[in-house]
């Protein structure tokens, strides 16, 4: 489903991901760990092109582009393949949950109002927010806020979701309906890349665990592979400060 070949990004001279190799398998859920500053967001941002990666070759479903000399219409198409899910979760203050929704079908995908609304309310009816169709987001707790913003990711029908610490910004008392959304999501083997410090998620949910430190895959491995026997003393020393 994806498929990234030394996948590299700069920052002026400052290299951020240094030769990212991965494959990940259509329904196959993997969480991202590692300590901060060490390149996750960017790895999630240049796979949905909202950073533009400095070297490499990427595959998203049947399109693999060479990141230097991808056309428009190849960016435009890879981040189509690819939805996004913020910590913040980005939503416009001034729609509502059904609107935020029905955005990028009207926008980017131009669907007819009238089919993008019917979807909008279908994916409302699925996370639990049908009653909040006409709310705005300053009218929502944080947990429906983020439901609303996964909604609008899963409306597109991406073919991968990248989460990047989407229960960072939460109370600790939405936490858990967020991660529920995600759980119900993985039981419908949406692929999904999640970056998260939710190790109890990472345990119960993933398939994959990768563990990345200075731009680089460190190790990756099932979940109980990784955090009950790392190999890496980088990994290592990252779990114990975190579990
Ligand atoms: P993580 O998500 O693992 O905490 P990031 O991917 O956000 O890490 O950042 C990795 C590094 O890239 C950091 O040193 C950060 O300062 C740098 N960085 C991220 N975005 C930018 C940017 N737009 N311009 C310059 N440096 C950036
Ligand atoms: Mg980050």
């Amino acid at each position: 489903m994806i498929r990234l070949d030394s996948l590299s990004k700069q920052f002026g001279k400052t290299v951020v991901l240094d030769g990212i190799d991965l494959t990940i398998e259509k329904g196959e859920i993997v969480v991202i760990i590692g300590p901060s500053g060490t390149g996750k967001s960017t790895l999630l941002r240049c796979i949905n092109f909202l950073e533009q990666p400095t070297a490499g070759t990427m595959t998203v479903g049947d399109l693999t582009v060479d990141v230097n000399h991808a056309s428009r219409a190849e960016i435009l198409s890879m981040r189509r393949r690819t939805a996004f899910v913020f910590q913040n979760y980005a939503l416009f203050a001034n729609k509502t949950a059904l609107q935020n929704i029905a955005e990028r079908l009207l926008v980017v995908d131009k669907w007819p109002k009238e089919k993008a609304y019917k979807r909008a309310r279908e994916i409302l009816q699925q996370i639990g927010l049908a009653d909040k169709a006409d709310a705005y987001p300053a009218a929502m707790s944080g947990g429906q806020q983020q439901r609303v913003g996964i909604g609008r990711a899963m409306a597109t029908g991406a073919e991968v979701i990248l989460f990047d610490e989407p229960t960072s910004s939460l109370d600790p008392e939405w936490v858990e309906e967020v991660l529920g959304l995600m759980k119900q999501l993985a039981s419908e083997r949406q692929t999904m890349m999640v970056v998260t410090h939710e190790m109890s998620f990472a345990r119960d949910v993933a398939d994959r665990v990768i563990f990345i430190d200075g731009g680089r895959i460190v190790e990756q491995g099932p979940p109980g592979e990784i955090f009950y026997n790392p190999k890496d003393p980088r990994t290592k020393d990252f779990l114990k400060k975190i579990l």
